[in-house]
């Protein structure tokens, strides 16, 4: 018989981990919200050509990374490998652009890269765009609202704010020139991948982690050197409010993003505590991109954070996954469970933050105390045949929290009240 496995760089997110992403989400539902922002859920598969034109033709993503295939009707389709460019064709297509807006998404995206640590073919992110304001009082709300995420999830103290300006497309334009002029004269010394990008994709040579090449660009002319005016201005203007709330940033000019699609400020928030892959979260503005998908001319900007580098960070710091079952409830036999049963969900109506776990498919009372101490319940609740007959019900601390005591059935609500109410430990 065959063994499936799953698809190489396609992962399983078991419960044990589920439910550091459930505490994720929580938590990133909420600051967003404190923020103004509205969630749009797009689907996976848009047609590949969006991608294709908006990210750019000579990018990794489009050249080397897209699933693409032709549907029955021979269409070419693309599962999505980020999400602003959906984004953007969504909103156009709706007609959201009359006033500003400030969306999310957060979901699967897809790229065929070589699995490793921190970096899947499947993986998630939770993307955050702005639309319609071109002040860079967007840029910086984007960037105080995923500080404000890393500080709720405990992860700020580990990452660091890198900025910087790509400039309009005029003035990178002229500042690619130069850079092409700078390399070609030293061409022989540069790696073999970026040779070829001083014709595609020049840019992204400020990317190498290749040290020969990571020498040549410290003699490199400078994008800071070749920015407009207004990019320069509103570069400033981002720094004085990242000044003004204490917020820590390094201006790093090779930061260029690997999407055609940015201008003016980029932005990543990186760490080092794992290792290579450490960008964490990166956006910037795209003021071109709602024009060039046949919308009205809307400056716009965003970021995207990887969720599986969230997870792995917040685990580094010792996340506590929420909490497991409160209680256990044990009883005698099928009859026992059967008188159990209406008083359950009677408690499982008055305690709706607690997890009360019923015993299913029999076993002897060692036995299912067994299974009660490896769900990590606090008290277990006992219907034995003594229990039945009086109508009572024993509550059984688990953990060391008191002795054990037999209550009436209309006692035992208020008693479980206070005794949730007490935190472990106290
Ligand atoms: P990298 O340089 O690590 O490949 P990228 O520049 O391709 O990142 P973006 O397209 O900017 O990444 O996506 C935003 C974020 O999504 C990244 O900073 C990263 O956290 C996450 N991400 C990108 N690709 C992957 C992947 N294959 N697996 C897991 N996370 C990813
Ligand atoms: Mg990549």
């Amino acid at each position: 018989m065959t063994q499936y496995r799953s698809v190489r760089g396609m992962v399983d997110i078991l419960p044990e981990d589920s439910c550091h992403w459930q505490r994720l989400e929580a938590v990133a539902t909420g600051v967003l919200q404190r923020y103004g922002y509205q969630e749009i859920r797009l689907p996976l598969i848009e047609a590949t050509t969006l991608f294709a034109r908006s990210i750019g033709e000579v990018t990794d993503i489009v050249e080397k990374e897209m699933y693409t295939f032709e549907d029955r009707n021979g269409d070419g389709l693309a599962l999505r490998p980020e999400g602003t460019a959906g984004c953007v064709r969504a909103v156009v297509q709706h007609n959201l652009l009359q006033t500003p807006q400030k969306l999310w998404y957060l979901g699967p995206m897809f790229r065929y890269e070589r699995p490793q640590k921190g970096r899947q073919r499947q993986f998630h992110q939770l993307g955050v765009e702005g639309f319609g304001v071109a002040t860079p009082d967007l840029d910086s709300e984007l960037i105080l609202l995923s500080r404000a995420l890393w500080q709720a999830l405990g992860v700020d103290s580990l990452l660091t704010l890198e900025i910087n300006s790509i400039g309009s497309p005029e003035s990178r334009a002229r500042y690619r020139d130069a850079l092409v002029a700078y390399l070609r004269q030293h061409k022989s010394a540069l790696d073999e991948d970026s040779q070829r990008r001083l014709e595609s994709n020049p840019l992204r040579i400020l990317d190498s982690k290749n040290p020969a090449t990571q020498e040549l660009l410290e003699q490199a002319p400078s994008m800071g050197e070749y920015l407009d005016a207004e990019s320069r201005q509103d570069f400033d203007d981002l720094m004085s409010a990242l000044d003004a709330v204490g917020q820590p940033y390094v201006v790093n000019q090779r930061l260029v993003r690997g999407l055609d699609y940015y201008n003016k400020t980029v932005f990543e928030w990186t760490t080092d505590a794992l290792g290579a892959q450490g960008t964490v979260c990166g956006g910037g503005r795209y003021d071109g991109l709602v024009a060039q998908f046949g919308g009205r001319e809307t400056p716009a900007a965003g970021f995207a954070i990887g969720l599986e580098r969230l997870i792995l960070l917040m685990k580094t710091v010792g996340d506590v996954p929420m909490a497991s079952t409160d209680i256990y409830v044990v009883t005698a036999d099928i009859e026992a469970q059967r008188h159990a049963l209406p008083r359950i969900e009677a408690l499982r109506r008055e305690f709706p933050d607690s997890t009360i776990q019923m015993n299913l498919g029999g076993g002897s009372f060692k036995s299912q105390f067994k299974r009660a101490d490896r769900s990590g319940a606090r008290f277990a609740l006992v219907y034995g045949e003594s229990e039945l007959a009086d109508n009572c019900v024993t509550l059984k601390p688990m953990r060391g929290e008191g002795e054990q005591v037999t209550l009436p059935d209309t006692q035992i609500a208020a008693f479980l009240a206070e005794k949730l109410a007490e935190t472990k430990g106290d």
